[in-house]
């Protein structure tokens, strides 16, 4: 029997989590020959949640192998400049893109999610939503999963791909440290304000008066853009709704004030279209990746922060790692093992660079002052998009090689 089509190890996986890693994860097993479910514990799919994002050329090529590259660029927007500007809107940096790769795509989460769940369902991968994993059983040949509503689901592996607050973390190791609230909630929107000289391939980060302020022009009118209130209680994306979209844009226009161009979107933003996802959080290293016949994929395992923009991207490449050494190793252990040994190296690297941008983002006023005037030389010198992000955005996974090759 050929360890190509996993017909030797693992023919069947319970994929707990239909956010961006699950379908990921799904339809790379697919791939691989490896028969995969996934388990939802909302009562229906993910459409229309989540803020807006960047998908980079690493993560573009890691969709590519799950065949939905073309689906993914009609939705994103490309983004071939970060920009980097002070509180009245002057040009602090730039950097541009790695050279001879494709741009860096911006999209809603909602729209990408849509695209893998058709994806799902062209392959006929079976999604059950409104099945929340609470326990799991381990037997010498697969694993049960036992779900809130009473109903369980067997297999050979059990892959968490449930988010930063995963559940089958906790199942692998029940000492593993939880998600760590930023302090910060994460908001987003549209506004009918397009800024003059607007660039249509730009990502805007604006280093505001009191806090940061992030926007991209589209090229049909208007901007989508995103920012920070301070609030220390922990908020879930429910909670923090129960405020309304009109007073969380006071606060932010109030914080805003006086900055260039965020007063003037944030003036002409409709409180009805505020994305708002809660409190943003950090997660602290996970010791435990696998156990058994268990393992993690996404964010459950991985979460940078926001301000990296390689979650979603970090989560598709190790969903198709995963699947790769699922199919050529001979058991779970061997898998699992192989997995976390081709991925945590590159993902933790990730994570710690993101750290350090962020507390050069929170830096005091003083020092934010210093970082706008060396940041132009600092550019000029040494930060090179080729040294910057290189080795992130050019990483490629070779499917059709053995992972142990
Ligand atoms: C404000 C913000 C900005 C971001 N910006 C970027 C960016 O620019 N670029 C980028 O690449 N990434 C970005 N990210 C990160 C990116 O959104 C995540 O890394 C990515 O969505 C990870 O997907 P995931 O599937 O692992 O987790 P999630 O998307 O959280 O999905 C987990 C799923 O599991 C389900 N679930 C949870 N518990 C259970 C259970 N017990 N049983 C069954 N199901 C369960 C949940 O309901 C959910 O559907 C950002 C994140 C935030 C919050």
């Amino acid at each position: 029997m050929s360890a190509a089509t996993g017909i030797r190890g693992t023919r069947t996986a319970l994929v707990i989590g239909g956010g961006i890693a699950g379908p990921a994860t799904a339809l790379a097993l697919r791939k691989a020959g490896i028969e995969a479910s996934v388990f939802e514990a909302y009562p229906t799919t993910a459409e229309g949640v989540g803020g807006a994002f960047m998908i980079a050329p690493n993560g573009l090529a890691a969709l590519r192998l799950l065949g939905v590259d073309e689906q993914v660029r009609e939705i994103g927007q490309p983004i071939q400049q970060m920009l980097i500007d002070g509180p009245n809107g002057k040009r602090i940096a730039r950097f541009g893109g790695v050279p001879g790769l494709p741009p860096g795509l911006a999209m809603w989460r909602a729209d990408l999610y849509a695209v893998l769940e058709r994806r799902l369902r062209e392959e006929g991968v079976a999604v059950a939503y409104g099945k929340r994993l609470v326990d799991v059983e381990e037997h010498p040949d697969g694993v049960t999963a036992h779900f809130a509503d009473g109903t369980s689901a067997q297999g050979d592996v059990l892959i968490g791909a449930d988010g930063i607050r995963s559940a089958v973390r906790t199942l692998i190791d029940p000492a593993a440290p939880g998600a760590r609230n930023t302090g910060l909630v994460g908001l987003g929107g549209h506004s009918a304000h397009t800024p003059d000289g607007a660039q249509y391939d730009a990502m805007h980060f604006a280093n505001g008066r009191r806090a940061f302020f992030g926007w991209w022009a589209l090229p049909g009118g208007g901007t989508t853009w995103f920012s920070n209130i301070t609030r220390a209680r922990e908020l879930t994306a429910a909670q923090a709704r129960e405020t309304s979209g009109a007073q969380w844009l006071d606060l932010l226009r109030e914080q805003h004030a006086g900055d260039r161009p965020a007063a003037e979107i944030l003036r002409q933003a409709d409180p009805a279209q505020l994305v708002n996802v809660g409190s943003l959080h950090i997660m602290p290293k996970v010791t435990h990746w696998h156990r058994g016949r268990l393992v993690l994929v996404g964010d459950a395992a991985h979460a940078p922060s926001p301000s990296s923009g390689q979650g979603a991207s970090l989560a598709v490449e190790s969903a198709v790692e995963l699947a790769r050494c699922l199919r050529d190793l001979p058991d779970p252990a061997s898998a699992f093992s192989t997995y976390e040994s081709l991925r945590r190296g590159r993902v933790e690297k990730i994570i710690a660079q993101a750290e350090r941008n962020n507390n050069e983002k929170s830096a005091g006023p003083a020092a934010r002052m210093l970082m706008r005037a060396v940041a132009p030389i600092a550019v000029r010198t040494f930060l090179k998009p080729e040294k910057m992000f290189g080795p992130v955005h050019r990483y490629r996974i070779e499917w059709e090689r053995h992972p142990a090759a």
